[in-house]
């Protein structure tokens, strides 16, 4: 990355992470993906019960390998063969989870966090639940406000979500949001993470790469 485009990010960085403390979310900046396994370590017991939402950047930096790998009770939602109801019975059982993973779709340089889901079972856990929630999310996911919080979902977000899931909904053909009534239209539920009443339940590892959508 030029050195002018790094100290530009650095800058948003700074402030974001500011601002989440403002909003009692713990924030820290990492380099990189061994950087984000580090982090989480720090953060989770032997034996804690974790969780996750659905997320690429999970993959990507090597957290899904570390709870099935490590000695954690890991409730696996991305098993292989899973019945339905299994993978329901996991959502259900998330929100008892110690400590509960995401990425986020956005997250404001005010300190925001803002998600958009298609049943709700990943931002319902975000809100409340689990002890802790660990959202991972590298720097292609920060905007200035809301409203480009909004637009960045609308863009990119949600139209490479519904290619990777492969749901016949407009925004996969065109590359954005059509505001669609699709049968699998994958937005439903909008929510804004602002200041926290519990006090660093959240923590938010932001990475100094593009991760995910
Ligand atoms: S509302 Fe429909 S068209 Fe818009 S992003 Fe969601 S799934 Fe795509």
């Amino acid at each position: 990355m030029d050195e002018n485009v790094k100290f530009v990010v650095k800058k948003r960085v700074e402030k974001t992470i500011e601002n989440l403390k403002k909003n009692n979310m713990k924030a820290c900046f990492v380099e990189d993906e061994k950087g984000v396994i580090e982090k989480i370590k720090e953060l989770l017991n032997d034996e804690d019960t974790v969780a996750v939402g659905g997320s690429m950047t999970l993959f990507e930096t090597g957290v899904i390998d570390l709870l099935r790998d490590g000695n954690y009770n890991f409730l696996d939602r991305y098993e292989e063969g899973l019945k339905p109801e299994d993978v329901k019975e996991i959502y259900r059982k998330s929100f008892s989870a110690d400590a509960y993973f995401s990425s986020s779709n956005a997250i404001t340089t005010e300190g925001e966090l803002y998600n958009v889901d298609g049943r709700g079972n990943r931002v319902s856990a975000m809100i409340y639940g689990p002890d802790k929630v660990i959202v991972v999310a590298g720097v292609n996911k920060i905007v200035k406000d809301l409203d480009d919080a909004i637009k960045r979902n609308r863009e990119i977000a949600a139209p490479a979500n519904t290619k990777r899931l492969d749901m016949n909904t407009p925004c996969k053909e065109v590359g954005y949001c059509m505001d669609c009534s699709s049968e699998q239209r994958i937005c439903s539920d909008y929510v804004v993470m602002g200041k926290q009443l519990i006090k660093d339940r959240v923590h938010v590892i932001i990475v100094n790469k593009d991760l995910g959508y």
